[in-house]
């Protein structure tokens, strides 16, 4: 878990990629922790919208500062992979009886994608690969 896994003073392990410098094996735990939203499945299936805290990462060689991700939170992302995967999935599939973009959008507006936002998930699912952007990064982390 995560969050165990985030000690103060702890290192992230010497495969761990500074996002900053891209020096390897320089992260460590910091004793914060950031609010970050997310939209993910809850327990019961459901996707819900839920603030969770992250921790914070420093680099000892370039001085940053990074929020660490989970492996199903992409950084700058409101929706979790595994919703953005179900969602594409059943977007793209072949049947034409299928539910095409309107049904599969559909739900509660406050966790649902806008169309915009689906179309361009589906066209750029090749490069959601480890994304490194700016001050939130993800690791191989599972939750
Ligand atoms: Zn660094």
């Amino acid at each position: 878990m995560l969050c165990e896994l985030a000690v103060k003073g702890e290192s992230l392990g010497d495969n761990s990629i500074c996002p900053g410098c891209l020096v390897s094996g320089r992260l460590f735990f910091t004793s914060t922790w950031v609010a970050r939203g997310i939209i993910w499945y809850g327990k019961d299936g459901r996707r819900i919208y839920q603030e969770i805290k992250v921790p914070e990462a420093g680099c000892r060689e370039c001085g940053g500062r990074f929020r660490v991700l989970s492996e199903e939170i992409l950084p700058y992302k409101l929706f979790s992979l595994p919703v953005i995967e179900d969602l594409c999935r059943t977007y793209v599939q072949p049947d034409p009886y299928g539910p095409g973009l309107r049904k599969v959008v559909e739900g509660p507006v406050e966790v649902s994608p806008n169309y915009s936002t689906l179309h361009r998930w589906t066209e750029g699912l090749g490069s959601l690969s480890r994304g490194i952007e700016g001050k939130e990064f993800w690791t191989g982390f599972g939750l």
